[in-house]
């Protein structure tokens, strides 16, 4: 945390290229390293309310640092969850947010942490966007949005 809260931004920049949009998030990095630094004791709080104040950090990523992290139970709602829990008919909703704690009344806290991580795949693979594999769908049966 020391080595980046004192780097150069260009060149964090150029360590994160790949991720896309390089220099809002090399400086929101560094950013956050002298915030966890001077404010939270050189520790990355474990709330969601404090990991919300920092910059660059919405609900998807702070759901993504308690629940991959920390695993402490945490439904990390990026496009893929959201479009295939509305797909499906678990939820009826319009944004993210309003996906994460829909799921989060249906859904067992025990298997929080799962639900990214398996529908995220699921979203590459088999339901792609504007491409959803119905044919080879194992959940296909239990989706509203099954095209066969
Ligand atoms: S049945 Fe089709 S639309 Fe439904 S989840 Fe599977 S691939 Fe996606």
């Amino acid at each position: 945390m020391d080595a980046i809260a004192e780097a150069d931004v260009g060149e964090v920049s150029e360590l994160v290229r790949p991720a896309g949009f390089p220099n809002q998030k090399a400086k929101a990095i560094v950013d956050c390293c002298n915030i966890l630094k001077s404010e939270y004791g050189g520790r990355v709080p474990d709330e969601t309310e404090e990991l919300l104040k920092l910059p660059m950090v919405g609900r998807k990523t702070a759901a993504c640092v308690r629940s991959y992290a920390m695993c402490i139970p945490a439904i990390c709602v990026d496009t893929h969850v959201h479009r295939i829990a509305n797909l499906m008919g678990l939820v009826k909703t319009k944004t993210p947010e309003e996906t994460e704690f829909a799921l989060m009344e249906i859904t067992p806290e025990d298997r929080w942490n799962d639900i990214n991580r398996y529908l995220v795949r699921h979203g590459q693979v088999v339901c792609r966007p504007n491409r959803p594999q119905c044919h080879i769908c194992k959940i296909a049966s239990m989706c509203d949005s099954c095209t066969l």
